[in-house]
């Protein structure tokens, strides 16, 4: 018996499956194509679901350095997942949830937790049945009247972690029907300069070592910086098996927000609909995706904002919120330039001359101590000469610092982080709320997925500018800190020019800070550039990036 339960109940619903694989090399965008392909088959009408499967054995990317892993994307019920599942729901406007990451490290958690259970009433434990069992389930459960569920396979096809992935979908496949499934594989084309030509063998190979898993592409996405020629689609049809209009080309894009709109012109969407037989939908709108390419093409300025971080080698540390500040800058007209600023050079660093040239500044999230008195010394420069501020999370708990310090004179003002020999502005979070229930940590407790994580209430004071910024007072927001600004300081905070304007409701918990006299500086302890999408920029994020606007017109 290899089929679950979960697949009988899938066959009676209409959802169809969309696997993408990878081959040739890795970061080929294969998130960024998942997306876009969603997001036009949702302008077709159609209700789309995205889901990551990745082959890792960690549990989450919690516990992986940014270095390593790139950002952790954090969704509304706390699951903390890869970046692509930011990509997901920046492109579809779909929120994300548990249901829809999965590495191989919770699979062999939930195979070893029934086996110790005796669900499995004896039986040898094995890859086949029991791991590909759970990873099927994975990918049918939790679908309601989905027309397509998207599901991405981390990895590069013949890495030894993917196989039982590959052997899970290729069973799926067989025991739901073909016609309830495509597999699109994303392959690379090298441009050999000296020959002047594409090259199609590394595609070949990677089809053929898909093959020898019992998987046939319905269709190959072809990564390539130069137009691919006639000839090397109906080449690579005839080797790897796939109809010639079902080769799609993926040029190289100028702008993440060109890509679904290229993928629909290559006739990526049809050729979907094509395969599973669907002849009514409505044409593809890709309106809101026009507006936004023509903005960053043509904008009415730039502004640049200078990003003080420690993880500024590894973009991808700070996925979200570069897209974040160029929503921001969508929603204002403008281009916004991005200055990374390593925090630790900026210790040994003149500051002024550093940041005399950015219009607003902006310390995000992050952990440990290693170049915060670099984001400490920026947070003073902003408050001192005016210029626009935003702390996000540990940008916030640093924020506070330095008023601590600087203005209200608490010299050792610090955060337990890094050291009990400090004033404890910022400490350990051991108990919190979350929808009623008592949250409990321990000191030495466990580091993975014990954070306070995913959406909490806040609410916003009256006359604050957060309140006007938002139009409302009462907001949700993501979380994915352990520690917190302790309320006990607001006296000296408010003496010191700093107000509290959001808490959690219980109003135990600092969430926003401001300070009323400076232009604007605003703290946030949770994560808003989780929740902009191009097409709906983050209000904090349009209203800083405007106020950076408005300052550069005085620089
Ligand atoms: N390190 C800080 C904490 O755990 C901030 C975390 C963050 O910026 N995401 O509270």
């Amino acid at each position: 018996m290899t089929m679950t339960n979960k697949i009988d109940e899938i066959l009676n619903k209409k959802t169809k499956f969309i696997f993408i694989t990878g081959g040739v090399v890795s970061s080929l965008g294969k998130g960024l194509a998942s997306a876009s392909l969603a997001s036009v088959l949702q302008s077709r009408g159609f209700k789309v679901r995205l889901r990551k499967l990745d082959p890792y054995l960690n549990v989450d990317p919690g516990t992986m350095s940014p270095y390593q892993h790139g950002e952790v994307f954090v969704t509304d019920d706390g699951t903390e997942a890869d970046l692509d599942l930011g990509h997901y729901e920046r492109f579809s406007g779909v929120p994300a949830k548990r249901t829809d990451s999965v590495t191989t490290g919770i699979i062999y958690q939930r195979v070893i937790d029934k086996e110790r259970h005796g669900d499995y009433l004896g039986a040898t434990i094995q890859v086949v049945p029991h791991v590909t069992n759970e990873i099927k389930d994975f990918i049918v459960s939790d679908i309601t009247d989905e027309d397509f569920v998207l599901c991405e396979i981390g990895g590069t096809v013949g890495d030894i972690e993917g196989q039982p992935y590959l052997e899970a979908i290729r069973q799926l496949a067989y025991e739901m029907g073909r016609s309830r499934m495509m597999f699109i594989h994303v392959t690379l084309l090298p441009y050999i300069p000296a020959a002047g030509e594409l090259k199609t063998k590394p595609t070949q190979h990677s089809v053929k070592k898909l093959q020898e898993y019992g998987i046939q592409p319905d269709m190959l996405l072809c990564r390539t910086q130069i137009e691919m020629p006639a000839n090397e689609k109906r080449k690579l049809a005839l080797f790897c098996n796939v109809r010639e209009e079902n080769v799609i080309q993926a040029l190289d894009a100028q702008s993440i927000y060109q890509v679904p709109i290229n993928y629909s012109r290559e006739g990526m969407d049809e050729a979907v609909c094509r395969y599973f037989g669907i002849t009514d939908a409505k044409p593809a709108d890709l309106s809101k995706w026009e507006h936004i390419v023509n903005v960053l093409k043509n904008p009415e300025g730039t502004v640049t904002i200078g990003v003080v971080g420690k993880y500024t080698q590894l973009l991808e540390a700070y996925k979200s919120l570069n897209e974040a500040l160029v929503h921001g800058g969508i929603a204002n007209n403008y281009k916004v330039k991005i200055k990374w600023i390593d925090s630790e050079k900026l210790e040994s660093e003149d500051a002024e001359e550093e940041l005399s040239d950015v219009s607003g500044i902006l310390v995000p999230g992050g952990f440990g101590q290693r170049g915060t008195e670099g984001k400490i010394k920026a947070i003073k420069y902003a408050r001192e000469h005016k210029v626009p501020f935003l702390g996000i999370c540990f940008g916030m708990q640093m924020a506070v610092i330095e008023t601590m310090r600087n203005v209200a004179g608490i010299k050792n003002a610090g955060t337990t982080e890094f050291s009990q020999n400090c004033e404890p502005v910022v400490g350990l979070m051991t108990e919190w709320d979350k929808d009623g229930a008592k949250q409990i940590r321990h000191k030495d407790g466990d580091l993975g997925g014990t954070m306070r994580l995913g959406a909490y209430e806040c609410v916003l004071a009256k006359d604050s500018k957060v309140a006007q910024i938002y139009g409302k007072e009462h907001i949700s927001e993501r979380h994915r800190h352990r520690y917190e600004v302790n309320i006990k300081y607001e006296p000296i905070l408010n003496k010191s020019s700093m107000s509290i304007v959001g808490r959690s409701p219980d109003g135990k918990l600092p969430e926003i800070v401001e300070i009323k006299e400076h232009p604007w500086f605003i703290g946030v302890q949770f994560h808003p550039e989780l929740k902009s999408k191009p097409f709906a920029p983050h209000p904090l994020f349009v209203s800083f990036v405007k106020a950076s606007i408005d300052n550069s017109r005085l620089l």
